[in-house]
């Protein structure tokens, strides 16, 4: 088993694939990785914790798709593992997290005004449990087109995340004016940040819910009314 892994090489300052051969049989990628660090080169950094795909930390992109390496099966030769995207780099495998852990609050993704008398049912938390299941493994951060051209734009998780808050019934100030701007109008809907999520959350069928639900609020498309904002309608 063969795998090509990117490196810092410090002494030129540059980022390089680095071929590795992995000898002893292993299972996941995160063995391999630890299988190199411990008998090639102890100097090769990448996160890992729980090891059982709930920490979300070892999140990795393996031939261009985020995955997590605890979880991910090797059955290829040269396979290619890079750092995830759109995140700036610390090390090796190793990125900064920082700024798209921030958009969770910059979409004020929790409950803003309790309404105590309602209550929710067995049922009602049932509906939107999916969304308390990231793992913030910053997977759909990587894959989503529009977060790579545009760091103040909301993003999968953090939009998932306010769904879950602003569909709960107890919610008496559903908090969507915040994501207006840099957030669920500018997603494309290509679905990319659902197909690598390893909890199966669908962002793109929440930001539709949200797209939804401000409609019903009064919110419209601001690029709709840009494009077509000098047109009337006669009959
Ligand atoms: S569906 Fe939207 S949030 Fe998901 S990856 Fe595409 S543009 Fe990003
Ligand atoms: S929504 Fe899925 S892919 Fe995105 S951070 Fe959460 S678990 Fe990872």
């Amino acid at each position: 088993m063969k795998l090509k892994i990117q490196r810092y090489i410090k002494e030129k300052e540059f980022n390089t694939l680095i071929e590795y051969d992995v000898e002893k049989k292993v299972t996941t990628l995160l063995e391999a990785l630890e299988y190199i660090k411990q008998t090639k080169d102890s100097s090769l950094a990448f996160e890992s914790g729980c090891r059982s795909g709930v920490c979300g930390s070892c999140s990795v992109q393996v031939d261009g798709k985020a995955t997590l390496a605890c979880s991910h099966k090797l059955q290829e030769d040269a396979v290619v593992v890079e750092p995830l995207k759109n995140m700036p780099l610390i090390r090796d495998l190793v990125v900064d997290m920082t700024q798209a852990y921030q958009t969770t609050k910059k979409a004020q993704a929790w409950l803003h005004l309790l309404d105590k008398e309602t209550k929710i049912t067995d049922e009602d938390e049932h509906i939107n449990r999916v969304q308390s299941d990231c793992i913030l493994c910053g997977s759909c951060y990587s894959a989503c087109p529009v977060f790579a051209v545009n760091k103040n734009f909301l993003g999968p998780f953090a939009l998932t995340r306010s769904w879950k808050y602003v569909a709960d019934k107890r919610e008496a100030q559903p908090a969507v004016d915040v994501l207006q701007t840099d957030g669920i109008w500018d997603c494309t809907l290509c679905n990319e940040c659902t197909m690598v999520c390893p909890q199966e959350i669908s962002s793109k069928a929440d930001i539709e819910k949200l797209r939804s639900k401000s409609a019903m609020m009064g919110y419209s498309d601001p690029n709709f009314a840009a494009n077509f904002g000098g047109f009337e309608l006669s009959f």
